[in-house]
């Protein structure tokens, strides 16, 4: 047995705003965290979070290598929906001029890159937090394919609100609430992670095909998690 283990069990079936209220109001108040990239769905769960308390903190990693348009659109979702507690976090000039001098590590080593640029920055954002939220759905990829709304992540629990919302969920909702897209979406990136690492999505393909495509790599590493996220190779150290 896990430390969450009776929360799992008690509130594992609820989904979207409902498991959302529980777990802001009544599980973790004060101590949970809404991790977003504001990326081509983000607008869903940040409208819930908004909605439900807009002053829970919305965690964004800033790796020094996002498109224009996800500054501008996570400018933009969070002056229309009120969010009054977005919180960036990155690398820092400093330490970029020094691990990544040629400003090619994405390519030279992916995993170190994503290490420092998100990783580090992630975990130094998620001191004191005891539960984060995550956008993770299965419909992203085969290898999301069965996760769980609740997930025992270290020392952690992990909220995945959406984890089996459809993609014809996902766009009522936009519809329902009015919600601008990221204006990337309609040029076929469905997954929008860093500027040199993302390419648009072919009709048929995964949602995060376009994710690292050609390198065998699939997630940055923020979101393994003990109970089978995979992450390739053991996580680097610089
Ligand atoms: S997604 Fe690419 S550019 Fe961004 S941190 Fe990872 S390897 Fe580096």
């Amino acid at each position: 047995m896990n430390g969450f283990s009776s929360i799992i069990a008690e509130f594992g079936h609820l989904e979207g705003a409902d498991l959302l209220r529980e777990m802001i109001r009544k599980s973790f108040p004060g101590r949970i965290a809404l991790v977003s990239s504001f990326g081509a769905e983000a607008a869903v769960l940040a409208h819930m979070v908004g909605q439900i308390d807009p002053e829970t903190p919305i965690i964004t990693i800033d790796t020094g290598q996002l498109f224009p348009e996800t500054i501008a659109y996570r400018d933009e979702l969070t002056k229309t929906l009120g969010l009054t507690n977005v919180i960036s976090s990155g690398p820092g000039e400093a330490r970029m001029a020094t691990l990544d001098p040629n400003n090619d590590l994405n390519v030279i080593d992916p995993e170190a890159c994503c290490h420092f640029r998100k990783i580090e920055p992630m975990e130094k954002a998620l001191q004191g937090f005891q539960a984060t939220i995550t956008g993770r759905k299965r419909l992203h990829s085969e290898t999301r394919a069965s996760i769980a709304t609740l997930e025992e992540a270290d020392w952690r629990l992990k909220i995945n609100p959406l984890a089996r919302w459809t993609r014809e969920d996902l766009d009522n909702y936009f519809v329902e609430h009015n919600l601008p897209r990221h204006p990337m979406v309609e040029q076929g990136f469905l997954s929008i992670g860093c500027l040199p690492c993302t390419s648009p999505v072919q009709p048929g393909e995964d949602v995060r095909a376009g994710r690292w495509r050609g390198t065998g790599k699939t997630e940055c590493g923020i979101h393994w998690t003990q109970n089978g996220q995979p992450m390739r190779g053991p996580s680097p150290s610089l």
